[in-house]
């Protein structure tokens, strides 16, 4: 077997594909039905129907909008693929303005009319508690059915065009690096994706270059900040006719967790800070270096003496993690197995290849798909484990109807980072040097700082740019000024140097759909370590508790589902004191190693 590109022939055969345009059209009718009954919607049979015909038709739109993104995936320049993405997202738009009338009906409805429309036959229907009850919470910030339509529509080249204008201002970047005398011309994602590796004499290069960049554009890319904070902040005023809708409330929704877990999760982080900024003090030590630099806290591990990074072909990746899952339970190694089988994973390098990794699904057939590229690091192997822990989390609740299986970003990583965890645990036993120990706990070292002090600092500015955005604009200097005094929070003496422009080039600031793309991370980590605390505490019986966990994160509050099954409350700084005690150990190990001899 060499490195794999996916098959994706379960969905269609190619963009050509007849039945492309037989579903487009098929979802079309879909939305004419809507709009046909929509007198009717307050007669239980007729909802039904409607919920019935909106999931059908979603699932069709999804299961196209995944293929569509799979190939721009593959090859960013793929204009056909452009092509349809843009049609489902208005197809998307069109679908949300037609149900429209029906969610109006259903939020507003008494709880005998919800009763009385869940009872039926189909899962579709009748899997619509949550989902339901969780819109009705938004009762009181409800728009007109008018209103929220025109919102819809205004949205596709209103408020969304801001994050295509960021996609493309970034896409056709050019930047120009001086190295040894040599002037080297790349893309922003190469130069960005620099920062990642072991090259690591073109790091800073790299990052002074993607800095130079931000500069020259800075007006745009406030421009895009504003606006989107702007757009949200008045939609948010409109919708505060019965109580306050605070800037915070849609991603608090969409995380599914009450404002006190946050606030108590940001508290504990604060708290222990020191965790995060010693595992960056550490990680500058092998550097050689007193403190880390903005451009190489991103970095693979240095080599120590003259030790070598391993490198692994993507077949003996597949068999580490396969062994590891199967500690767990075989069950997860035959898992791995089908994924490679099926051709469901796609990671063989091409130059038009998109940066990153994700997981995604088929939603029509529950397929799950992995995508990244392999160069053969370590850092890949993790990778690949977490998008394949993702991808297991969709495989176990592949049985379910849809309208269970949404979960939310904050639950979404318990998965992936808990196969991460299986796999470093795993390496770290199987590890003969000290080096190769410490090669894996940078791994551990490198995930507390990103997401123990840099998700932190992305969250702390984002809040503070809402506040004073409520007043007037902010300028390109006042989001630089911001930034830097956020970093100094948080990172300390670990890095006194600030990214000013982290604003600009971090493209989570600037997507157009969802506020506050960073605190999920954070709690993901945590919240995974928890659950991997349970793995040796639980034993034999710890697998089949696990599956029902991650089936029941579509369908739960965040806070339910760790009462449910680990017997503890998010909004008590036990359960993320608890994890974050649990990195320490590991940073703790790491400086251990490193300051002993070979
Ligand atoms: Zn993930």
């Amino acid at each position: 077997m060499t490195t794999p590109s996916w098959d994706l022939s379960i969905a269609y055969r190619d963009l050509d594909d007849a039945k492309i345009e037989q579903d487009i059209e098929l979802i079309q009718q879909c939305i004419e039905l809507l709009y046909l009954h929509v007198e009717k919607r307050h007669i239980i049979l007729a909802m039904q129907n409607a919920i019935q015909t909106s999931e059908a038709a979603g699932t069709l739109l999804s299961t196209i909008n995944t293929f569509a993104n799979c190939h721009a995936s593959v090859d960013a320049t793929h204009t056909e693929a452009k092509a349809l993405l843009g049609r489902v997202a208005k197809l998307n738009s069109e679908m949300s303005q037609a149900f429209s009338p029906y969610e109006d009906t259903l939020i507003h409805a008494e709880p005998e009319f919800i009763d009385a429309v869940l009872e039926h036959e189909s899962a579709d229907v009748a899997g619509q508690r949550f989902a339901i009850e969780s819109s009705r919470k938004l009762s009181s910030s409800r728009l007109s059915v008018a209103e929220e339509q025109l919102l819809a529509a205004m949205k596709v080249d209103g408020r969304d065009a801001w994050g295509r204008l960021y996609d493309n201002l970034t896409g056709s970047l050019k930047l120009s690096l001086k190295l040894d005398g040599e002037e080297e011309v790349l893309g922003f994602s190469q130069a960005a994706s620099l920062l990642y590796g072991s090259e690591f004499d073109k790091q800073e290069p790299a990052w002074r270059a993607v800095q130079g960049a931000m500069k020259t554009h800075q007006e745009s890319f406030a421009s895009i900040l504003n606006a989107l904070a702007g757009w949200r902040l008045t939609e948010n005023k409109k919708r505060s006719k019965i109580a306050d809708v605070h800037f915070l409330d849609p991603s608090l929704h969409g995380s599914r967790i009450v404002p006190e877990t946050l606030d108590t999760m940001m508290s504990v982080a604060k708290a222990n800070r020191e965790v995060g900024q010693k595992a960056g003090l550490l990680m500058a030590k092998v550097h050689g270096l007193d403190e880390l630099k903005p451009w190489n806290q991103l970095a693979a591990m240095p080599p120590l003496g003259d030790a070598e990074s391993k490198v692994y072909l993507f077949d003996e990746a597949i068999e580490v993690i396969k062994t590891a899952f199967a500690e767990v339970n075989p069950e997860m190694a035959d898992f791995v197995a089908l994924m490679v089988e099926n051709g469901w994973i796609d990671a063989a390098p091409s130059a038009n290849k998109r940066l990153g990794a994700y997981c995604t699904k088929f939603a029509a057939t529950r397929t799950p798909l992995v995508f990244m590229t392999w160069s053969g690091s370590r850092s890949d192997l993790m990778t690949l484990a977490h998008e394949l822990g993702h991808a297991f989390h969709n495989w176990v609740m592949k049985d379910m109807p849809l309208c269970k299986t949404r979960y939310p970003m904050t639950l979404a990583e318990t998965a992936s980072i808990f196969a991460e965890n299986i796999v470093r645990d795993y390496l770290l036993k199987q590890a003969k040097t000290r080096n190769e120990k410490l090669e894996m706990l940078w791994e551990e070292l490198s995930t507390a700082l990103v997401l123990m002090i840099n998700t932190p600092v992305r969250f702390e500015f984002e809040k503070a740019f809402y506040e004073q955005r409520e007043k007037g604009e902010l300028t390109a200097q006042q989001l630089c000024d911001l930034m830097e005094s956020t970093w100094k929070e948080w990172y300390g003496d670990a890095m006194t140097e600030a990214d000013p422009y982290f604003w600009a080039s971090k493209l989570h600031f600037s997507i157009s759909q969802v506020s506050f793309y960073n605190y999920p991370y954070l709690f993901g980590y945590l919240f995974s370590k928890g659950v991997y605390a349970q793995r040796d505490a639980k034993g034999e019986q710890f697998y089949s508790d696990y599956v029902s966990l991650l089936r029941d994160t579509g369908s739960m509050m965040a806070e339910e589902v760790v009462q449910k099954h680990l017997g503890m409350d998010l909004t008590k700084a036990d359960f993320w004191q608890q994890s974050i005690d649990m990195v320490k150990v590991q940073i703790d190990e790491f400086e251990r190693l490193l300051d002993q001899e070979d």
